[in-house]
Formats: structure tokens, C-alpha cells, sequence
């Protein structure tokens, strides 16, 4: 089903929901495996799939790089966003874990990314964490370079607050096209702190990182009593379980997030495929916060 659509005013096209292929490497899928998992999420049809160079210790792109090498047919039907802006010590090297938003280093890590996925453009690109020595004159070199070069079709940012994100903008000849921001009833906080509220205003739609708090939320007991209140609207509004009800409450905001999916099990992607259309009411939805945050609204 093709439910793609812009996700910024000049922005790409993107599925409703995303594959996130952080885990990749713990899913230990071999090449035709993560193929017959590819064709499988792409005939419900999420086409955009997150990836990041740092992810699987740098080790993530080339797997997935690896399937599209066995079938490259599926390149064109997808959209690959990756990542950059983080140093990790599983690279030789880096004796500590930093930021790094230097134009060459950038330009670098997009370049490595397009050889690792085994393609010769990105659609989107994103600054993984916002730098506290980040010179947007820089990244803004960076950008327009890479675009210029036809490699990166679109740019964002991630875990930007709305002033970082104005600061980039200002400096780029192109509007970027997403802030990703963990979004989740066990993380609210850029629903109040005017993240959300920027990309409303801008009408950029937000990419919606561990919104099941990367399986905490299914884990921990402090989380029981949101797990209750999310299973009584599971059993209100008809949902089979209750991460569909997660990705109705995700859904039902006004920026409209597209959440990312982190599972590499093929009926839990169904699953969320089917909260698209779970409808939530603004009492639901109050409910679910309360449950989570153990408080009511002033
Ligand atoms: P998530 O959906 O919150 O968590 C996924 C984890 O939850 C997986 O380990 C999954 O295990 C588990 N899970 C899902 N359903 C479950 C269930 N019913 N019962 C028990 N466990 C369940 O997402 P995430 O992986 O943390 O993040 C999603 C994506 O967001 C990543 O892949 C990455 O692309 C992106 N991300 C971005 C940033 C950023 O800074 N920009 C940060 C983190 C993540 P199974 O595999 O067994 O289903």
C-alpha cells in the first residue's frame, strides 16, 4: 500500500512508519534474510528505512549494504536515511566518545555511508546529536556540498532543540527536512519544550525515535501502570496489543511524527502497520500520559 507522502514542505516522500535498523546486528539475520525481511516490510508498505554510521559499531550500513548488493532492485524502492555527528571508541583511534560536526569529517562519513549501503545517494541525511562546538557555518558547507554533488538529496537534524535547529537553518540555502526526537509516553518531553511545536510550525513532520522505550516499556515494573491503562484502551478502541496503542498515542499528535520502528520481527512491524488507522480520543490520550507521568494535568 503507498500511503507515502512529503514529510517537509521541500522535503522527500516517506512512509508513515519507518524500519529502524539500529539492532540490526543483534537480529543476526544472514543477507537473504534481511532481503525476504525487506521485500516483507516493503509490501505493507514502509519504504523509508534509519540508519546511522555509527550504528552495529559502524557496522549496521554494511549489512544492510550486503542484502541491497544480493538484490539491488529494492534500492529504488526505498528511502535510506543514515546519520553522522557521532565518534564512538569502536573505532580505532577515538580514545573517548565525541561529537564531530566538522565539514570534512561530514562530508567523510556521507561518503563512507553511500559505499557501506552499497548506493550512490542518501535521501536524507541527519546530525546525529546536537555538538556543542558545532560551527553551522561549517555544516552548512558540509550540506550544500554534498547536495551540490547530487550524494544527499535532503538534510536534518536530530535531538535538536528548536534553537539549535533555527541556528542551522539560518545558515542553509535549503529547509531541513526533519528534527528526530525520542517520542514516547515514557519520554514526553518534546511534546512541552516547543520541539514539537516548531515542526508544527514549520510543518515539518518529526521522525519519532524509541517510542516502546526500546522495549522498557514492556520490561520494567515501574511501568506497570501505564502497561494497565494502555491495555484498557487497547481493549476500547479494538487494538491487539499494546504497542499499537503506543503508536495511536505517537500518531494522534499535531506534528504528525512518523515512528520508527526498532523490531526486526516481521509480525510486530505488521502489528504497528495496523495502528495507522486506531483512532484515539483526546480523553485516551490524557490518560495514557497520566499513567506514564503519575500525575494528573495542573
Ligand atoms: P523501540 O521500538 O522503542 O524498541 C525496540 C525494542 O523493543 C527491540 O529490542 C524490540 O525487540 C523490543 N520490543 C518491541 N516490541 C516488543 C514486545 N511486544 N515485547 C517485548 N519487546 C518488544 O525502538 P528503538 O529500537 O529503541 O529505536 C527505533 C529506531 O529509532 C532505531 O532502530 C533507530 O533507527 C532510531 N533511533 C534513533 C536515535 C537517535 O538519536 N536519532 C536513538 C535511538 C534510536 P524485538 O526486536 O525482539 O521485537
Amino acid at each position: 500500500m503507498n500511503l507515502r507522502s512529503p514529510i517537509a514542505p521541500q522535503g522527500p516522500e516517506f512512509s508513515p512508519l519507518i524500519c529502524g535498523y539500529w539492532r540490526l546486528m543483534e537480529w543476526a539475520m544472514r543477507p537473504q534474510e534481511l532481503v525476504t525481511f525487506i521485500e516483507q516490510h516493503l509490501a505493507l508498505g514502509i519504504t523509508t528505512v534509519d540508519h546511522a554510521d555509527i550504528y552495529g559499531d559502524y557496522q549496521c550500513e554494511a549489512a544492510f549494504g550486503d542484502a541491497l548488493r544480493l538484490a539491488p532492485s529494492l534500492r529504488h524502492q526505498l528511502e535510506l536515511v543514515s546519520k553522522c555527528g557521532i565518534a564512538t571508541t569502536a573505532k580505532p583511534g577515538h580514545s573517548l566518545g565525541h561529537y564531530i560536526t566538522d565539514k570534512s569529517h561530514i562530508i567523510a562519513s556521507a561518503e563512507q555511508s553511500l559505499q557501506h549501503l552499497n548506493t550512490d545517494y542518501l535521501d536524507l541525511l541527519l546530525i546525529h546529536r546536537p555538538d556543542p562546538l558545532m560551527d553551522a557555518d561549517e555544516v552548512a558547507e558540509a550540506f550544500t556540498a554534498l547536495h551540490g554533488s547530487g550524494k544527499v538529496r535532503h538534510f536534518g537534524v536530530s535531538n535538536f532543540t528548536p534553537a539549535q535547529f533555527s541556528l542551522l537553518q539560518s545558515r542553509l540555502p535549503f529547509t531541513l527536512a526533519t528534527n528526530q526526537v525520542e517520542i514516547s509516553p515514557l519520554n514526553q518531553t518534546v511534546t512541552l519544550d516547543g520541539t514539537l511545536d516548531q515542526c508544527q510550525q514549520l510543518r515539518i513532520r518529526p521522525m519519532a525515535w524509541s517510542c516502546l522505550g526500546g522495549g522498557r516499556l514492556f520490561r520494567e515494573p515501574r511501568y506497570q501502570p501505564l502497561r494497565d491503562e494502555l491495555y484498557a484502551v487497547a481493549e476500547e478502541i479494538g487494538a491487539q496489543s499494546l504497542e499499537q496503542v503506543v503508536y495511536a498515542w505517537v500518531l494522534r499528535l499535531p506534528s504528525r511524527p512518523l515512528p520508527i520502528l526498532g523490531t526486526g520481527k516481521i509480525e510486530r512491524v505488521r502489528a504497528a502497520w495496523e495502528a495507522l488507522s486506531l483512532p484515539l480520543s483526546r480523553q485516551q490520550w490524557f490518560r495514557i500520559r497520566k499513567a506514564a507521568l503519575g500525575y494528573d494535568v495542573p
